[in-house]
Formats: C-alpha cells, sequence, structure tokens
C-alpha cells in the first residue's frame, strides 16, 4: 500500500470546501421549479462574458458549442475546416456532422498545439474556417495563427475546451480569434455537475445566431417565431447555477494548477520532458503532459505508478485520423501526421488539480523520478 494515493483528480474533493454554496444554489433553483432558462442562466452568461472579455452564450456541451460556432460562421456541406491532428474527437465531430470536412493539420513536438507553419499549405478554396484548440490548457499560437487567417480571410473558432482563462499576451482564451467553444464537463478547470457548454465571442451577430440556433431557431422575444432551422443545445439552469458558484474560484484554482505545474518541472526537468508555455502565454494546465524519452515502455510505466497509488491519464494516445470512423471519413492512413503519431505514444498526464497537496505532488515525482531510473 503506498504511503500517498494520488487520484487523477477529485472532485469530491473540490464540492467539500464549496459544499454550503452548491446545495444552496442548486436548492434554490428546484424550489423555484424553474429548470430552463431563467436568472441563472443569465447571470452566468453574463458573468462568464466579462471574465472572457467577449460575450458569452450558454450551450448544452462543449461538442455542441464548436457545432453552433460553425453553423454561426455557415460553415456546412462542402466546405472544409482545418484543425489540429492531435486532440480529442469531439474538435473533429462537429466538422464532419455538418457536412464538411475536416482538413487536419500535424502538431508541434513541444506544445503539442496545431504547427503554425503548416497552417497555410492546408487552406484551400474550399476552406471556411480555423479551429486551434488550446489543449492542456496552454494557448495555441493564435498570433502566427491569426496572421495566416487574415491574409485568407478566414475565421477563427477557438476551441478553448480546455483553457478557462488561459491568458495570451494579456488576453484570456474566448476573446483571441472570432469566437470559441467551451465545455464545463465536470473535469474541466471550471466544471458543471453534468454536461454544459458555451460559445464566446466578442461579434454581437454571432452571439445572436448561436441564441437563436441553441433554442429552435427562435427569436428570442418571439416564442413561435422559428426564424432559422435551430435545435435544443440550452444550457441546463441547474449546471450555470452550479457554475455561477465556482466561477468567482477559477482563477485561485488556476493559480493553484499552476503551481503544481511549476514544482513538477522543477523536479522533473532532465528526467522526461515537460510542457512549454509560448512567449506570452500562461497556461492553466488543465492537464500537465510529459513526454517519456522514447524506450520507455509506457503502459509498464503506469502499472508500476498505479502499484505506488499514482494514477496517470493518457490526452491521446491515438491521433485524431487514425480512429475508426475518422480514418474512413478522412482517407488517411498512418505516416500522414508523423509529428503527432510521435507525440501520441510518448504523451502521459500526471495528476493535477487545484485540491493536490505538496505532499501528493512530491510524491508523484518521486514514484516517476524513482520508477524512470530503475528503467536505464
Ligand atoms: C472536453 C473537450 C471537448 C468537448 O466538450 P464536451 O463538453 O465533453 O462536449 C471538446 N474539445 C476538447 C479539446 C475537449 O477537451
Amino acid at each position: 500500500m503506498a504511503d500517498v494515493e494520488v487520484p487523477f483528480n477529485d472532485l469530491v474533493a473540490q464540492y467539500a470546501t464549496i459544499r454550503e454554496e452548491i446545495d444552496a444554489a442548486i436548492r434554490a433553483v428546484v424550489r423555484s421549479a424553474a429548470f430552463i432558462r431563467g436568472a441563472e442562466v443569465d447571470a452566468f452568461e453574463e458573468a462568464f462574458g466579462d471574465y472572457c472579455g467577449a460575450e458569452a452564450v450558454g450551450v448544452g456541451n462543449g461538442t455542441d458549442a464548436i457545432e453552433l460556432a460553425l453553423r454561426s460562421l455557415g460553415v456546412g456541406r462542402d466546405d472544409e475546416v482545418i484543425t489540429t491532428a492531435h486532440t480529442f474527437i469531439a474538435t473533429v465531430e462537429p466538422i464532419v456532422l455538418l457536412g464538411a470536412t475536416p482538413v487536419l493539420v500535424d502538431c508541434r513536438p513541444d506544445t503539442c498545439n496545431l504547427d503554425a507553419d503548416q497552417l497555410e499549405r492546408a487552406i484551400t478554396p474550399r476552406t471556411r474556417a480555423i479551429i486551434p484548440v488550446h489543449l492542456y490548457g496552454q494557448p495555441a499560437d493564435m498570433n502566427a495563427v491569426g496572421d495566416v487567417a487574415r491574409r485568407h480571410g478566414l475565421p477563427v473558432v477557438e476551441d478553448a475546451a480546455q483553457a478557462h482563462g488561459a491568458l495570451l499576451d494579456g488576453r484570456r482564451a474566448g476573446a483571441l480569434g472570432d469566437v470559441a467553444s467551451f465545455s464545463f464537463f465536470p473535469g474541466k478547470n471550471l466544471g458543471a455537475y453534468g454536461d454544459a457548454g458555451a460559445v464566446v465571442s466578442r461579434d454581437p451577430e454571432i452571439c445572436t445566431r448561436v441564441r437563436r440556433l441553441r433554442d429552435h431557431g427562435r427569436d428570442r422575444k418571439e416564442k413561435f417565431d422559428h426564424g432559422m432551422v435551430g435545435r435544443n443545445s440550452r444550457l441546463d439552469t441547474l449546471q450555470a447555477a452550479v457554475l455561477n458558484v465556482k466561477l468567482p474560484h477559477l482563477d485561485a484554482w488556476n493559480t493553484r494548477r499552476r503551481a503544481i505545474a511549476a514544482r513538477y518541472t522543477e523536479r522533473l526537468a532532465g528526467v522526461v520532458s515537460t510542457p512549454v508555455e509560448i512567449p506570452g502565454s500562461e497556461s492553466v494546465y488543465h492537464l500537465y503532459v510529459i513526454q517519456l524519452p522514447p524506450p520507455v515502455d509506457r503502459e509498464a510505466l503506469r502499472s508500476e505508478l498505479r502499484a505506488r497509488g499514482i494514477a496517470t491519464g493518457l490526452h491521446y494516445p491515438r491521433p485524431v485520423h487514425l480512429h475508426g470512423g475518422m480514418r474512413q471519413a478522412l482517407g488517411l492512413s498512418p505516416g500522414a501526421f508523423p509529428v503527432a503519431e510521435a507525440v501520441a505514444g510518448r504523451i502521459l498526464s500526471l495528476p493535477i488539480y487545484p485540491e493536490m497537496s505538496d505532499a501528493q505532488v512530491e510524491a508523484v515525482c518521486d514514484a516517476l523520478v524513482d520508477c524512470l531510473r530503475g528503467r536505464s
């Protein structure tokens, strides 16, 4: 039995720190029986929009947020949308579901984010949008992406599902492109108690279109005026109530994540390759992802760590183009994106969450250093 157990995340520990506020907020919604829309949703949209430096529209989840953002830009059948080969599958699904074609670009070996140097050659006359992902909480190279996008008159959609509060040149994720998608999946830096998401933009017309699309194409004031074919992807009111309690804690939680990351980097530099932040950026370390030196057997290492009470994760062990469904849709084979494919075999996510104790952080470092030393 290990001295210190370290789970990958600990949402129960987080609940313990905010229990009274959360319980009161949930009780208030249940008592009012206002489960759809209402003041909690408006309040959260206002607060989260202000936080990002833009306007926020609550939606059902982060995957819908990407779909609605793309639809608000008019992306549809026969269009192409460029994104990265190394991301969660949810970045790419909405492109396919809209009848458009995902065009993937390889990632950078250091940040694992979209390689902006390879962006331009992926653009064709059918390209309608670019989706950089702020993977692991680390802002993508938005200045370089923005330069290419501007030259070609293309909108930039940030997938900010992992980057609530991340900064680039003093601006927050969500205000770095034309429109952004956020997920409030429970384990994200700002997480609901179920599925939830938001579309964020500084463009009021985009926000108006998303507001209509998420609510059956309805005009806000005209209940039976379905001016466009929309769908139902509203932000649930109970989730909005939870998010209203949690948002004021986000900066402190992110600060703690950054402190844990700094300690990991201090202890692990030279042992494994540690995350890098691009100039001008502040990652919020949704994940702390190291890259193992090539000969290390990752699964053996993971089970050794597990035996010592340390949980780890993989984000993501297989690039987008090598998943069954996508592979067929895209017609790509192994070798198409060599960096993404190499990185997928080397990455390892260490536990990182605000409630983690210093002793737990040291236990992870001790165990990892020990296991790797035993192998060389
Ligand atoms: C979590 C996540 C999503 C999807 O969010 P859901 O709320 O689970 O639909 C999309 N993109 C990335 C990069 C994510 O991490």
